[in-house]
């Protein structure tokens, strides 16, 4: 297979690399193991590539070890974006017949009800959307299967932001909001493109779409690691990060609320894949009476829960232990009790690690100044 030029540079720098960005991999510390680095995996993918390994069940394996959280990048002179190589990488495990057993279970799910997490427990009450607007908010599916009252509360914000309803984004088939597939891509059994064609629900008469979800964001931020091809009848797609730190200017919150207790967690894809941190800080300079408390990493820097890209389905406990490790963080800022992280994916991972009551998700507290 034919990886490109640039992927071809950044496995040949990796290969002679010192491993500068080894301490800063969610994976690397948490399966403490070479060939879970950014240097084991892209070494290997580089052998691969070349036939000087074969590509079997094993080394395929070792290709689904990053979350795809872009920290390594930051620490890296070469700027690679090893999970754009790893992605590739998998595809052609997948194309090759070596999906690793853990995301067979993945699939079926998809199937059955259209996301990663089966049918959601309860509908979303249709009464707080227009299903003819041309605007439309598409929830993150961990939002939609554990938080579905934010769902809703995130209807009644862009109705005040907006001035008016928005539409939510559902399927037909399934009667309910699914997933963008972006798990399916990140386990190399689908390409962008074709969860587009494959699994999007009809989104005609839609002029912009909004979403909660990073990984759905990052598609359509030409800097991210993976960019889908955009087509001329598309949507425009944002995250709802970036429409709330344009609106909060003119349409301030009912409230501010008191921060300094929280410590803030700044999600990797809302960082480094959809450079979110600027919409970040105005938003919090809005809805704050007083600012949280900063980690020791943030920004570029900030840490990995390993929650991404259903990484625990591969390796659970090191997935937990990755969110256990950022979640130690509180017990050193001894001023701050709880956590607020800028995704729901990233709470409900810190929240599965033993953080339930730790941790909220930003929007919550935006949607709680906004008093809805
Ligand atoms: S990503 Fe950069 S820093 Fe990390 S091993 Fe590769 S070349 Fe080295
Ligand atoms: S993107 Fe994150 S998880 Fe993947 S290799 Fe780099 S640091 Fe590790």
């Amino acid at each position: 297979m034919k990886f490109g030029a640039d992927i071809d540079r950044m496995t040949a720098y990796c290969t002679y690399c010192p491993k500068m960005c080894r301490f800063s991999c969610p994976t690397a510390d948490a399966e403490s193991r070479e060939t879970a680095t950014p240097w084991g995996m892209m070494r290997l993918l580089e052998l691969a590539k070349d036939n000087s390994v074969a590509l079997d069940h094993e080394v395929a394996d070792a290709f689904y070890h990053c979350t795809g959280c872009r920290r390594c990048q930051t620490y890296c002179e070469h700027d690679n974006d090893v999970p754009r190589a790893l992605w590739k990488a998998r595809r052609w495990s997948v194309d090759s017949g070596f999906l690793p057993e853990a995301y067979l279970d993945l699939q079926q799910r998809f199937d059955e009800s259209g996301t990663p997490y089966g049918k959601p427990e309860r509908r979303i009450d249709d009464t707080v959307f227009d299903e003819q607007a041309k605007i439309a908010f598409w929830p993150d599916c961990s939002t939609v299967a554990n938080h579905p009252d934010l769902v809703e509360s995130v209807g009644r914000l862009l109705n005040r932001l907006l001035g008016s309803k928005v539409q939510l984004v559902r399927s037909e088939e399934f009667n309910h909001p699914t997933c963008c597939g972006f798990p399916l891509t990140g386990a190399g059994i689908k390409t962008p493109e074709s969860c587009r064609d494959d699994l999007w629900p009809d989104l005609d008469g839609i002029d912009t779409v909004y979403t909660d979800c990073p990984g759905l964001a990052a598609w359509h931020h030409d800097a991210s690691s993976w960019p889908i091809a955009e087509r001329n009848t598309d949507p425009e797609f944002g995250h709802i990060f970036e429409l709330i730190a344009d609106k909060c200017r003119t349409v301030p919150p009912e409230k501010t609320l008191q921060l300094d207790d929280r410590l803030l967690h700044e999600s990797c894809y809302v960082t480094r894949q959809i450079d979110g941190s600027d919409a970040v800080g105005t938003i919090l300079a809005a809805i704050q009476q007083n600012p949280p408390q900063q980690m020791a990493y943030t920004g570029d820097d900030s840490q990995c829960c390993g929650g991404r890209c259903h990484y625990q389905v591969l390796e659970p406990e090191a997935s937990e232990h990755a969110a256990e490790k950022v979640l130690d963080a509180l017990d050193r800022k001894p001023a701050a009790d709880t956590m607020v992280t800028t995704s729901s994916m990233c709470r409900d991972a810190m929240a599965d690690a033993g953080g339930d009551e730790q941790v909220t998700n930003l929007l919550q507290l935006i949607c709680e100044a906004y008093g809805v």
